[in-house]
């Protein structure tokens, strides 16, 4: 899958030139029927094991990487599928709507460890790393969050010092979505002063590479089939060559590679919420009691109602942070509103749904007791709605 394969609105080439649209383009209908297809066969089969036994699908991502679904923005000249956000948001919904936990793997791939080398890394860099996390050859990481300073993350205590041609790094990273399994991670370290905006710096460090491991694998109340675990250096000895961008640049960095990335996450709330909702409207018309469908009566209609708008109103949200990144514009203001109101609906919509199936919805029979699990999470990852709100006010008050 690539954006080579038509040549409609939407794919790089000509992004900048579309306006946003309120209707699928023809690369988001063959994403769509594509991953559709993927789900049906090689996800929903397995998901329940997955989750139940916290298992990582490795292999999973490498068909996902095949089929171009692991570098979707990244250009083909570094073999990525070359698309814009239009079909990334689609792309992520489409995994999200059947398995969060795939969605937020791959969103984490795609915005974080990918995101960050595309935008801040050098021409050596991009044609060392980009390839091979494009194709799902390699998987990739993005350290950040550490166990003291998640919303403060300008307060982080891994630390680099410069020794010779060398970084010598320690410290460690929390919450990190495939901190154990990823070849490859993005660490932001700090080398300035605490709370020095030029005191942070970006690294790219490979697995293997001496003193640097996985650690703590958590054991998580949803998105359990994606991995989350601590990152440790210790005595961490990485060359300057590995400096992504300039040094101290690292807390800007991560500033804009968020700023795409929370449209991802907001995409994996919205596809959440998407396949909560059609397993609700679907249960709710089988559903008899007092003799009739529950969809009958007004409480429940009117709770499908609710969820419908609900999940309209993040749509246009989140395409309207994907047009601007589209054209290369500031997005922090809208990342931030389609995050927030995405993720808070993704939790509503999934309460509903569990709500509609009643005590079924409490088992794990049925699919909502995990879209209700899964949900959670989009509400705290890439900055709790709280810190969206903050961002949010920041940008209004200006
Ligand atoms: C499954 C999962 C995957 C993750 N993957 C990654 C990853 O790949 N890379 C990475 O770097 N991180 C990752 N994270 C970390 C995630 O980004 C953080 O958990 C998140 O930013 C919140 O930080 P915290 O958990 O330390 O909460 P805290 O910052 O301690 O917040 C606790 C509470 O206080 C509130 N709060 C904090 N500050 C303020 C404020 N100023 N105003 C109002 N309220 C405030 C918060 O909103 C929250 O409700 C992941 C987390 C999870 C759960």
């Amino acid at each position: 899958m690539n954006s080579s394969q038509t040549s409609m609105p939407g794919s790089v080439d000509n992004a900048t030139d579309q306006m946003m649209n309120f209707s699928y383009t023809e690369n988001q209908k063959m994403i769509s029927d594509t991953i559709r297809k993927f789900a049906e066969t090689q996800i929903k089969p397995k998901m329940m094991e997955w989750d139940e036994d916290q298992i990582f699908p490795v292999e999973l991502f490498r068909k996902m990487g095949e089929m171009g679904l692991m570098g979707i923005l990244v250009p083909q000249q570094y073999n990525g599928s070359g698309f814009g956000y239009y079909e990334y948001v689609t792309a992520i919904v489409e995994i999200s709507r059947v398995c969060g936990s795939i969605g937020l793997s791959m969103a984490a791939h795609n915005s974080l460890c990918t995101g960050h080398i595309l935008q801040f890394g050098n021409e050596e860099q991009k044609k060392k790393y980009l390839p091979k996390l494009a194709t799902g050859e390699w998987i990739g990481a993005w350290g950040l969050t550490e166990a003291n300073t998640g919303s403060d993350a300008m307060r982080m205590r891994c630390v680099a010092k410069q020794d010779g041609d060398y970084w010598v790094i320690n410290g460690s990273k929390n919450w990190i979505t495939h901190g154990i399994t990823g070849d490859v991670a993005v660490v932001l370290t700090r080398t300035g002063d605490l709370l020095d905006p030029d005191g942070i710096t970006a690294f790219v460090i490979e697995r293997g590479t001496k003193g640097f491991r996985g650690g703590k694998k958590e054991n998580k109340l949803g998105m359990r089939a994606s991995e989350t675990a601590e990152l440790i250096m210790e005595d961490c000895r990485v060359h300057k060559s590995q400096v992504l961008g300039k040094v101290g640049d690292g807390f800007r960095q991560a500033m804009k590679v968020l700023d795409g990335g929370r449209i991802s996450i907001a995409a994996l709330g919205l596809g959440i919420a998407k396949g909560a909702f059609d397993a609700a409207l679907k249960y709710s018309k089988e559903r008899e009691q007092f003799g009739k469908p529950i969809s009958e009566f007004q409480a429940i209609a009117f709770k499908l109602a609710d969820m419908a708008t609900k999940i309209e109103a993040a749509e246009l949200l989140i395409f309207s942070a994907a047009d601007l990144k589209n054209k290369g514009q500031k997005c922090t203001k809208q990342s931030a509103i389609a995050k927030y109101y995405a993720s808070e609906v993704s939790v509503e919509v999934a309460t509903d749904a569990v709500q509609i199936f009643g005590g079924y919805g409490y088992t794990k029979d049925f699919p909502v007791e995990k879209f209700y699990r899964d949900s959670k999470l989009c509400t705290i990852g890439e900055g709790t709605s709280e810190i969206q709100k903050l961002v949010i006010s920041r940008e209004i008050l200006k």
